[in-house]
This record gives C-alpha cells, structure tokens and sequence, in this order.
C-alpha cells in the first residue's frame, strides 16, 4: 500500500513539474543574465598514467596551477579505487572511458595471449587488412592500432550517437591504448606517439590542423634540454638517489637529466625519446596540443557538447624507472600542475569558465621499488615469472602432458598450452600439483582458477571478486596469480638483469587507489569520502549530458552534482517535439 502510493506521488510530482515547464515563458525573458548551459559545451577527461590516489595528499601544499584548482574548486573523491585485479594501463582507461568494468569492455590488459593466433596480442593491435597507423608531418609509422577490441562504446561515442550528433571527439596521449580507448571506436581525432613522431590510425583519420603542431611540437625540439629540479632542495620529501631505480639510458640516478641521448649524441636517437617520454617536456607538448585542438576546432564552441581527452603518460614512465618515492616523480607532477593550470586558463579564455566540466584520475597506481620497500623490514620481493613457469612444467612430468605445458605467463594470468588446462579439469592429481608448485613458489599468496571467477560469483572474498571483475571468457587466463603484499610480478628472463625499477598489475590498494577529481559544469565542490571507483566517472558524464550507457557496472556520483543541475532534468524531459534535439535547452 505504502509503495503504491509513493510510485503515485511520484508520477504526480513529475506530471505537475512537466506541465509547469511546458507553460513556463522562455527563461531569457524572464532574466537578461545569460543563464548557465543546460548541458557542458566541452567535457575533459584528463588521465594521469600511474597517479597514485596519495600523491595528491602528499604534494597539494606544492602545487599552485591546475592539480591545486582541481582540489579547491573541485569535488575530491578520496578513496576511489579500482575493484578489479588487472590493474594495467589499457584496462584502466577502458574503465574511466566506458563506466564498464574490464569483465564487461573486455580490455583485460595491455597485451594477452591470442588462444586463436597462439601469440600475444596488444588491446589496440587491429588485424584488419584495411587498418593502417597513420603518421603526422610525413612520418610512416608501423603496425594497426584501434579500439576495436573494446566490447562496449565509449562515453564519447554514445554522446555523439545518442546526442544531434555534433560532438567532436579529440584525445592525446604518449600510448596508443590510452589515446584509442578515450576516444573510442570512431573519432575526429585520436593522436599518439611512435618512434619520435605524432601518429593515428585510418579509422579516426588526420586533422589537417595536427600538421602544424605535429611538426612544431615534434619531440626532437626538445633535443639538448635538460630536466633540472624547479622547487626548492628543501622541497623534496625523498633523497637525491631513489632506492632501486633504474634509469632510461644516457641519465644518472640523481638530476640534472639531460635530454641528449644514449651518450650526448648530436642527434635524437631512440635512447633520446625515451628520455623525452619521461619527462616533463612531453607533458607539455601534449598539453599544447590539446590546447592547439581547441581554437582550431572550437571546441565548446558548437552546438553539441565535444569532448577532449588527454592521457599524461609521463608519470608512468618515471614511476617504472625511479619509482613513488622519488624526487622525479614529486618534480613532474609539480610540472604537470602548472601545464593543467595553463590547459585551465586556456579553456576558461575560450569555452567560458563553468561551460565545461573535468575529471582527473588515473588508470592504476603503482607499487614502491621492492628493494626500497625490503628496508622498512616488510616482506616484499620480486616474484620470478619464468620460474613460475618451469615449476608448473616440472610439476606435471609426472603426468604424461605434452611439453611445454604452459604457452604463456603474463602478468597474472597462466595460460596453457591448447587442451592442457580442459584436461586438467577432469585429472585432479595434477591440478592439484600444480597448484601445489605455484603456491610453493617465493611471493605467491593463492592461486584462482577461471571457473571460479566467470559469471562474478557472489563471494566475501576481495581478491576473488577483484579478479572475478577483470575476467573476460576467452581472454583471460586459465589461472590466476595473487602476489603477496610488496611482491612484484617480474617477467625477466632468468640471468638478465631488469629493465626497470618498479610496476603494477594486483589488487591491491597501491595499485586500485586512484585519484578521482571533478571540476566544472554542474560539479558541487568538495571533499568526498565514500568508496567509489573510476567507473563511475563515465556514468557521472552521462549524467550532466542527458545520455544513457550501456553498463551499469559505474554509477552516478550523486553526491558531487549540483542540486542545481539535477533541478534541470524536468525541463529537458518537456523540451517541445518542434525543438531538434541540437537546439540549447536555454535559449
Ligand atoms: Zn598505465
């Protein structure tokens, strides 16, 4: 009784509401003040590559641009996580991008085993003949990168879709599986870096305007700088060395770093654009980038509400190479904060401050150096993937398995050889020995198997309904490897040495927490507690713009619209039939 009558009451509030519009004069006469949009002009998604949840914590007393604007004039969710295991570049972007999980976009990580092709394959890599990367200022760049395999659209793509179909769509980023998943499947434009040059692909197509800047804003015009500390010694909460670091070749383990190549050469070589790639200077060029899009373009400036998205890559690159605690990565963000209060400054001048929303987060976290983090006197370590690999083939010999057992270990997942894992299902001696062998090994906490994950059972266990969450039939492995705690998954081949410092990929808070922050249209200002994840900030988008997405697995962050904005809906439900949907819900 006492539910019917509330379903009446509420169809009530609307019909009155609804009526109350449609009688309503236009709001322009009542009020000379241009009233605020109904809907964003632009929306901005800005991704930082490995940001971890708490740099913001640590260095907001350093940061005066754009990272500080965010915070102080923007809604700050602080314990936003991932809740799924694959916590890799190309999962996270699909996530922030779709409002899906990766058990739902199916971008289980940046490269997986092709059971078909029996080879890795990269999420981006396109077999269609017709597909061709496609290079700016008369590069030529290799390979055929897409969105393709990403099961559900974009944000993006459903504002163009579901809207008058106005909306341009243009991202940047260093990494095809940020620049690609951002803008989805189709888009004006979708730029990223290869080999020293600004590169897309046919499906998204070239923009006569990026031949300008591609050419003026070609890394090599960096070449013979030097990245040198910009706040005070005293500033840095790390010391000069970075336990464990391993820096891009041609740099030391303390600043300056120059940008001069393998070893000073007088021409950029490829050591020299990996430097690039990991420094600051790359951050601003992808910044004026954007910003070269938006007056070229209008953005925000259309009938429709465009979208403009950038994936800051740097962070990640030094965050592999000196790892969270070190004065690199305090520096480049503090230089990021400036390039974002320009980008700020830039779309305030040209889109009109309050016409255009942003949220910045990041597409996972990262773990510290483990050598770093053993002198604390916790248990942290390196978890040798090829010898995972040799336990598993030894452990089954005595089985009669064909040899090798194991096509691939990546990250987490086990693959095995084609028919192996289908015949361990019904032999459970040797399941069980491999099972036994894996958790034998140095670092490994348990081991999942995927029947225990499809379909995301209901479970009290975070770490199986982590990987439940990234679990895509087909993809994913046959088994699942759950780290302990500071141990890092390494696949260097046994007696090579490692390439790299430090990395990510578990389910854990290092590598789930994420900043999520929004500013803008719509936004209400403020600090936010509760747990919420970088799926949601798609569905929150949606929102401001009108339009439905197809997962559910994000939702609405309520808390952070303006009561003032959710007051618009009812009028946008009564916008008269004669109106053509790309007409201002305002005039
Ligand atoms: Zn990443």
């Amino acid at each position: 009784m006492m539910f019917a009558a509330a379903v009446y009451l509420a169809g009530s509030i609307l019909l009155v509401q609804t009526i109350a519009a449609q009688a309503a004069p236009p709001r322009a006469a009542a009020s000379k003040a241009s009233p605020a949009p109904a809907k964003p002009k632009l929306v901005v998604l800005l991704v930082v590559d490995q940001m971890r949840g708490d740099y913001v914590d640590k260095f907001l007393p350093q940061w005066t641009g754009g990272l500080k604007r965010l915070v102080e004039e923007g809604a700050w969710f602080r314990d936003a996580a991932y809740p799924y295991a694959a916590t890799e570049t190309c999962v996270g972007h699909s996530t922030i991008s779709t409002g899906a999980f990766p058990a739902t976009h199916g971008m289980v990580a940046n490269a997986w085993w092709d059971r078909k092709e029996q080879k890795m394959v990269t999420c981006t890599a396109d077999p269609d003949p017709n597909v061709k990367n496609i290079g700016y200022a008369g590069t030529t760049p290799k390979g055929a990168d897409t969105a393709w395999r990403m099961a559900v659209p974009s944000f993006a793509e459903e504002l163009k879709f579901q809207t008058s179909g106005a909306t341009r769509i243009v991202t940047f980023s260093l990494k095809a599986r940020a620049a690609l998943t951002m803008a989805g499947h189709k888009a004006d434009a979708a730029t990223w870096f290869d080999s020293g040059a600004w590169v897309t692909s046919t499906p998204y197509g070239t923009l006569p305007f990026l031949e300008d800047p591609a050419k003026s804003h070609a890394a090599k015009a960096d070449f013979g700088k030097t990245w040198s500390l910009s706040l005070p010694e005293s500033a840095y909460w790390y010391g000069e060395k970075a336990l464990g670091a391993v820096p891009p070749a041609g740099w030391e383990l303390t600043f300056p770093h120059p940008l001069r190549g393998k070893s000073s050469v007088s021409e950029p070589d490829s050591a020299y654009f990996e430097q690039w790639a990991s420094s600051p200077y790359a951050d601003t060029a992808l910044t004026e980038l954007a910003e070269e899009a938006v007056d070229a373009l209008k953005l925000g400036n259309s009938t429709g509400t465009d979208f403009l998205a950038i994936g800051y890559s740097p962070v990640d690159y030094v965050g592999h190479e000196f790892g969270p605690r070190s004065r690199e990565i305090q520096d480049i963000l503090a230089r990021l904060d400036k390039d974002l209060g320009n980008l700020f400054a830039h779309l305030d001048e040209n889109v009109g401050r309050g016409n255009y929303v942003v949220a910045l987060s990041a597409d996972h976290g990262v773990v510290p150096i483990p050598e770093d983090m053993q002198t604390t006197g916790a248990d942290a370590g390196l978890l040798h993937l090829p010898e995972l690999q040799d336990r598993i083939e030894k452990a089954l010999e005595p089985f009669n398995f064909a040899k090798p057992a194991v096509a691939r270990i990546t990250g987490s997942d086990v693959y095995f050889a084609l028919g192996v894992y289908e015949k361990l299902l019904h032999d459970h001696a040797a399941m069980q020995a491999v099972l036994d062998a894996a958790l034998a090994q140095p670092g490994i906490a348990a081991v999942y198997r995927a029947e225990e994950l499809r379909d995301r059972p209901a479970t009290q266990s975070p770490t199986i309904r982590a990987f439940a969450n990234s679990y895509f039939p087909g993809r994913s492995g046959d088994l699942f490897i759950l780290p302990k705690h500071y141990w890092l998954m390494d696949s260097t081949p046994t007696g090579k040495q490692r390439s790299y410092g430090t990395g990510h990929g578990v389910p854990y808070n290092y590598d789930q927490h994420v900043p999520v922050l929004l500013m803008g249209f719509g936004i209400q200002p403020g600090q936010y507690f509760q747990p919420i994840t970088p799926a949601d900030i798609a569905p929150t988008f949606a929102a401001l713009c009108g339009i439905t997405l197809a997962s559910r697995d994000g939702h609405v962050l309520a808390e952070a619209l303006k009561k003032s904005a959710e007051a618009r809906i009812p009028s946008q439900l009564a916008r008269p039939k004669s109106v053509p949907a790309s007409a201002p819900t305002n005039p």
